[in-house]
Formats: C-alpha cells, sequence, structure tokens
C-alpha cells in the first residue's frame, strides 16, 4: 500500500514539475486541465511509439518476408551494374583508334603502355583479358588458358562482336562463374568494319559478393550450376537449411524463380535468386541470408534512437509551451484587459525603478498624466461599450505618439500616464501637447453595434486634458510625483483640452508634501502607536523629527541589508518610537543646555527601559518594545541598559543604533555643530566594531552615498 502512496506522491510531483508550478508558475488554484494541455501533448506520441513496437513484433514475419524480397531486389540490381560498369570499361579500350590499328599491327610498345600496364594490371581486378584480331589470332592476353579459350567459344563471343553486338553478363569459364564483357574493336567514333574483339571477364570471389551482398543483415552465395559453390560463407557456421535450398546446394538445382524461405530453426531467412547467364540461360544461384538476430539488432537501434528523438521532441514542445503560457501569464498580469495599455500596478513598479535609475545616473524623468474631457458624457449619450471604444482609441494613439522607451499605462478609469525617462520637464511638456493635439485632430468611428440602436455609426471627436510634472523637482517619491502631475491635471480640467505643468500651477493649488510620519498613519493597522505619536510631539516637536528622520534611515539601512517588508514595517514603527520613553525624562533636563550632570544622565538613560514598558501595554506593540529597549547597547559591549554585546543584541535595535547616530550627527542642535554627509560617515566608520555593527555601519554608509549622489544631482539641476 505504501508502495502505492509513493507511486502517487511522485507522479503528482512530476505532473506539477513538468506541467504547473515548476514551469508555468501557476499558483494552485490555476491548476486547470489546460495546464496539463502541454503534459497530454506526449501521450500520442507514446501511443505511437507503442504502436510502432507493436507492430514490430507481431508483424515481424511479414515484415522481415519483405525485407528479404527487398534485399534480393537490390542484389539484382547491384549485380546489373557491376556489369555495366566493366562493359563501358571493356568498350572505352575497344572503340578506339589506337586498338583499331594495334590489332592487326600488335606493337609491343603500345601493348605495354596501354594494356599490360593498363586494363590488365592488378588494379581493375580482371582475371581474363583479351585483344584478338577478326581472324582469331591472340594480339594480347592475360589468364587465357585453353579453357577459358574453349568457354569463350562456346558463347560464340567473337562472332556475335564481328556482328555488332555486345554481349556482356555472368558466364561460366572453366567451371567458374565470371562477370564479363565483349566489345567489337571499331574506331574511337564507333565506325569502321569491326576488326576484333575486345574481352575482359572477372572472377565471382568472395571481394566481388561483398559488394554485391545488399546490407549487413546476411551474406551472399553464389552458387553455380555445376554443384560448386562460390564464396560460401556462412554466418555462425553452417545452418540449417530449409529443404528448398538444400537441394540448391547440394544437387546444383536452379530454381526458375525467386525463394524466400526459412531456416529450420527460424532464425535465418533466405532469399535465393537464380541467375542467368549472357546466352540467358540459368547458370547459378546467389542465396542471400537474413539473420533475425541481427534484424531485431538493428530495429533495437532505430527504436531507441527515435524513442530518444521523441522524448527531446515532447520536452523541448512541452518547455516551449510553458514558456510561451508563462510568458502570457506574466504579461497579462501587467496589462490591462481593455486597452492592452500597462496597468496601475506595472506603473507603480516601473516608476519606482527609474526613479532609482535616473537618482544613480543623474537623468531627468518625467510624468504625463491624461484625463479625456467629458467622458462620462460619452458614456451617458451613446453607451458603456462606446466609451470603451473610446478609451480604446485613445489608448492606440497616445501609444503611437510617444516614443518606445516610454511606458504607457491606464492609470484608473479615463486616465492615463505616460512615464518618460531620461526627458526633462519641457520635453516631456512637449510630448504632452503632441498627444493631446493629436487626439483633438483625430475622429473616432463607433460602428453602430457599438452605439444606441437608433443612432447609427457616428464620428466622435474626444480632447484630452494633461498634466506634467518631473523629478526630482516636483517630488520625489514615485507617489508625490504622481501627485504633482495630478495636481497639474487638476489645473489644465479647468479649462480642458491643454496640457499644464506643475512648475507653473499656484501654490495653493500644489499639494502638501506628505511627511513619512503621515504616510506612515495612513496606515491603520498601526492605528495603536498615534496617542504615542501625538504625546511625543506635544512634549518635544524636536524628538519627533529625529524619530521621523532615525525612521526613514533606518528603513533605508535596513532595506539595503535586505530586510522583508514586514520587517521594514516593524523597524519603521520601532525607530518611531525609539525615543518615547524620553516622556518620563524631566524637562528641564531635556531643554539644558550646559553639560549634564551624572544624576541627570542616568534619568536620560533610563529612556529604553521607560520606552520599552510603555510599548509593552499594547500586545500590537510588544515586539516593538523588546527592539527599543536595546536601540542604546553597543556592538562592543559599552552601551546600556544591559551592556549586551555583538549578536546579543537584535539586530533591528542594531540597525536603529546607527540610523539614530547618523541624524543626531547630521541635524542642528544648539549645544554642538551640525556635520556634513562626508563627515558623519567618516564617523560611523571610525566606530565600526566598537559602538555599532560593522555590517550595519557597511550599509549605512551605501546609504549615504546614494544620498550624496542625490544632493549632487539636485545641485547640478539647480
Ligand atoms: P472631465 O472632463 O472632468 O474629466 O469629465 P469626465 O466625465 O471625463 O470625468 P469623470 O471622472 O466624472 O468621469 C469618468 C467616467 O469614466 C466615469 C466612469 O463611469 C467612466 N469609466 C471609468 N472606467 C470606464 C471603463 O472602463 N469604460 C467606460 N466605458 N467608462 C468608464
Ligand atoms: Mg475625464
Ligand atoms: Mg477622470
Amino acid at each position: 500500500m505504501w508502495k502505492l502512496i509513493c507511486v502517487r506522491k511522485v507522479l503528482v510531483k512530476f505532473l506539477r514539475y513538468l506541467g504547473t508550478y515548476c514551469v508555468l508558475n501557476v499558483p494552485r488554484r490555476r491548476i486547470s486541465v489546460w495546464n496539463l494541455a502541454p503534459l497530454l501533448a506526449v501521450l500520442p506520441l507514446v501511443a505511437y511509439f507503442y504502436a510502432v513496437q507493436a507492430i514490430y513484433t507481431e508483424r515481424m514475419e511479414s515484415f522481415e518476408r519483405r525485407l528479404a524480397e527487398r534485399d534480393l531486389d537490390t542484389l539484382r540490381e547491384r549485380l546489373e551494374k557491376a556489369v555495366g560498369r566493366d562493359s563501358l570499361i571493356c568498350r572505352d579500350y575497344a572503340h578506339w583508334n589506337d586498338s583499331y590499328e594495334q590489332v592487326l599491327r600488335g606493337d609491343p610498345k603500345w601493348i605495354e603502355d596501354n594494356l599490360i600496364n593498363g586494363i590488365a594490371a592488378d588494379n581493375f581486378g580482371y582475371e581474363i583479358v583479351l585483344f584478338q584480331s577478326a581472324n582469331g589470332k591472340v594480339v594480347f592476353q592475360k589468364g587465357f588458358t585453353p579453357q577459358i579459350a574453349r568457354g569463350i567459344q562456346n558463347y560464340r563471343l567473337l562472332e556475335k562482336c564481328l556482328a555488332g553486338q555486345e554481349p556482356a553478363g555472368l558466364a561460366m569459364l572453366n567451371n567458374k562463374l565470371y562477370i564479363c564483357s565483349a566489345r567489337s574493336i571499331v574506331k574511337s567514333n564507333g565506325t569502321g568494319r569491326p576488326r576484333g574483339m575486345f574481352f575482359t571477364a572477372r572472377l565471382v570471389d568472395e571481394d566481388v559478393l561483398e559488394d554485391l551482398s545488399p546490407g549487413t543483415t546476411g551474406r551472399l552465395v553464389a552458387h553455380a550450376r555445376n554443384g560448386q559453390s562460390v564464396g560460401v560463407h556462412w554466418l555462425g557456421g553452417k545452418p540449417n537449411l530449409p529443404p528448398s535450398l538444400a537441394r540448391v546446394l547440394s544437387t546444383a538445382y536452379i530454381p526458375s524463380s525467386r525463394i524466400v524461405e526459412k531456416s529450420l530453426d527460424g532464425s535465418l531467412l533466405y532469399g535465393c535468386l537464380p541467375v542467368n547467364d549472357l546466352r540467358g540461360n540459368p547458370v547459378g544461384a546467389m542465396i542471400h541470408v537474413v539473420s533475425r538476430a541481427a534484424l531485431i539488432e538493428n530495429l533495437r537501434m532505430v527504436q531507441q534512437t527515435s524513442l530518444i528523438l521523441m522524448i527531446m521532441f515532447a520536452f523541448t514542445g512541452l518547455v516551449g509551451v510553458a514558456y510561451m503560457r508563462n510568458r502570457t501569464l506574466a504579461l497579462r498580469i501587467h496589462r490591462d484587459e481593455l486597452t492592452g495599455l500597462y496597468n496601475h500596478g506595472y506603473l507603480q513598479e516601473f516608476l519606482k525603478k527609474q526613479i532609482q535609475i535616473s537618482d544613480r545616473y543623474s537623468k531627468p524623468l518625467s510624468v504625463i498624466m491624461l484625463d479625456v474631457d467629458h467622458f462620462k458624457f460619452i458614456n451617458d449619450a451613446y453607451c458603456h461599450s462606446a466609451g470603451d471604444m473610446v478609451l480604446k482609441s485613445v489608448a492606440a494613439i497616445i501609444n503611437e505618439t510617444v516614443r518606445g522607451t516610454d511606458l504607457v499605462a491606464r492609470y484608473g478609469g479615463e486616465e492615463f500616464v505616460v512615464v518618460c525617462p531620461e526627458t526633462s520637464l519641457a520635453q516631456a511638456a512637449a510630448v504632452a501637447e503632441r498627444i493631446r493635439a493629436t487626439i483633438e485632430s483625430r475622429s473616432i468611428t463607433l460602428k453602430p453595434t457599438r452605439t444606441k440602436e437608433h443612432l447609427g455609426a457616428i464620428e466622435l471627436h474626444v480632447t484630452i486634458s494633461g498634466g506634467v510634472a518631473t523629478y526630482p523637482d516636483d517630488g520625489t517619491h514615485h507617489s508625490e510625483l504622481l501627485e504633482a502631475a495630478d495636481a497639474a491635471l487638476r489645473e489644465a480640467k479647468r479649462m480642458r483640452n491643454r496640457v499644464v505643468v506643475f512648475a507653473d500651477i499656484t501654490p495653493a493649488a500644489k499639494p502638501k508634501r506628505v511627511s513619512v510620519i503621515d504616510a506612515f498613519l495612513r496606515d491603520s493597522s498601526i492605528s495603536a502607536i498615534r496617542p504615542l505619536i501625538a504625546a511625543i510631539e506635544a512634549r518635544d516637536p524636536n524628538t519627533i523629527r529625529h524619530s521621523e528622520k532615525t525612521a526613514e534611515y533606518a528603513v533605508a539601512i535596513g532595506r539595503e541589508m535586505g530586510f522583508s517588508t514586514y520587517d521594514l514595517s516593524l523597524i519603521f514603527k520601532a525607530a518611531l518610537l525609539h525615543d518615547v520613553g524620553m516622556i518620563a525624562v524631566p524637562s528641564h533636563i531635556l531643554i539644558k543646555e550646559t553639560a549634564l550632570t551624572e544624576e541627570e544622565m542616568e534619568a536620560i538613560k533610563r529612556h529604553p527601559e521607560v520606552g520599552a514598558a510603555i510599548l509593552a501595554q499594547s500586545p500590537q506593540l510588544a515586539n516593538v518594545a523588546n527592539i527599543i529597549l536595546y536601540h542604546h547597547e553597543n556592538w562592543d559591549g559599552s552601551g546600556y541598559p544591559k551592556g549586551l554585546k555583538g549578536e546579543e543584541i537584535p539586530i533591528m535595535a542594531r540597525v536603529i543604533n546607527v540610523a539614530g547616530a547618523l541624524d543626531s550627527m547630521t541635524s542642528p542642535r544648539s549645544y554642538r555643530d551640525c556635520k556634513t554627509l562626508v563627515e558623519a560617515k567618516q564617523e560611523i566608520m571610525a566606530q565600526s566594531g566598537k559602538q555599532f555593527d560593522p555590517e550595519v555601519v557597511r550599509a549605512a554608509c551605501r546609504v549615504i552615498d546614494a544620498l550624496l549622489r542625490q544632493q549632487e544631482a539636485v545641485q547640478s539641476a539647480a
């Protein structure tokens, strides 16, 4: 049972891996039959594979037989080709002015150069070569014995050549089987009375049989009429022959047509091809043996290769389909369904990233916000789908009017935002104006199906208003920048069909810059700390400013150190409230400008514990309490209240320690000088490993460097 469960588990994991989670990245609840579609596509391939296998095994008999038949065809073709090849070589020597002359003269020098060193040389492989005049005189010969002469005489080759025939094919000479060619000796151009015969013969030996053999699956045996076999060469010893073939070999019986038959043990299949001589009489047989074992081996190789190819093909297809689906899904997540533009969420991400880029490379960045004028009227007057059509058309026009590097998003109902990287305010205003003018100049056609029925097709003219804002002048945070563009848009809306830049609007129309604390307090989940913030602010506005700045630095350092979003919000709360214990410090100590006495110092040093005790009262803030209790502990153990060392101190407390120090050093206080960012960085680095955790110091240095770059950019822009 447990085995079954295991198999099921593995199978499920495999399916998920292939079809869904890993490649497609689809969350569990979105799995449907379609997610498994690529996997299902593999099934026909597997089915095909097994079908082929079934055919191979079950139909092996007929397959084997067809193969043997085909091998015999190949054998015959090869034999004809070999004969044809020799006949052409023979013709080359016979149809030649030189031969035409020399068959009468018999010049030894010419014979030596052209026949002995030519066609009779070993490289041609002819056992017999004959150069004979019309009256039977032998001018040159090789291997021409009296027995051979009788054989040639039997076939009446000289007479045939003189009569203009071209006899070529198999022949029995001196009880051996030869491939023979004979040609009449005439002039090079084939004219003239034949003056004799040129003859070549090649013994059908094992080498020739090897060349003729149709494949690696068997062995060819040539058998001559007189009972002598040529090149008998059985695979793995002489097999158990089927009776009809045993008869061919033992009694020199030559079948009248081809035979395909199995050996008695069924392991071999014989194909027997009767062959005729050049007179057309049966002269022997060629037997080709097909071994089933070799055949199966070949098939197995083919099968294995095709299986591997199939798996590769299926896998590639699978990954391809999965990749495409994944891409489409990913694209769809970022797109607005109606217009196909990027959506609100993606816009925010893109803008954040662009702000970072323009920070790093000191490049300008501008944002255009657009809103269709009197859009509600279009919806009311025609219908909602007419409104949709207008939105699509406007989106298309905006898209074609901007550069490829600009990002166009649908911000809300009929509002669009264009983010223009590396674009100054003036350039962005020009782009916005171009969009406005293009939309004004175009008409949008609504088909009758898109409008209320009685209205028919309609040509519609719409206008659009735009607001432009630029980074960092009009806002340093992405939401601030969008708010600035929105404020400019609101200003434009007072007249409509125009573009307004943020810098041009009256201060009253500008949105108040949202402080970090305000933004944070909008988060209702932390409403518990509102009264505490209010209490600190009432006591000492300077403390709240310091807390705000410390929180900002702590989050930046935390982000550098790779904190999760949850941890960032936790450290933000802790940093905002880290000095809440100061409430218990008497006012006169807080405002004292001269050096503090030891007693006064003790009162101040109690603030982490007091703060922690206050926060511990609220269950929502208990985790924050633990952080602020230790925010004055030092890495080397010299801090208070517990004198903890190194990693005993909670990491967030170590970060707040550095962030707090950074703000204290860089903000003006009546009793000491204010340091620049560069000086503060040096001081913090000097305390690395002493007051501060070295890792936090490294992250803080990166934050300070980014701030310095930002300052530089602002200065150079000014
Ligand atoms: P203004 O010139 O001041 O911008 O006037 P307005 O009518 O365009 O402004 P308002 O914001 O009052 O109207 C926006 C309308 O857009 C209201 C809402 O019904 C409509 N709307 C929002 N989303 C869609 C949508 O996807 N399709 C359609 N057809 N209408 C939408
Ligand atoms: Mg509108
Ligand atoms: Mg609107």
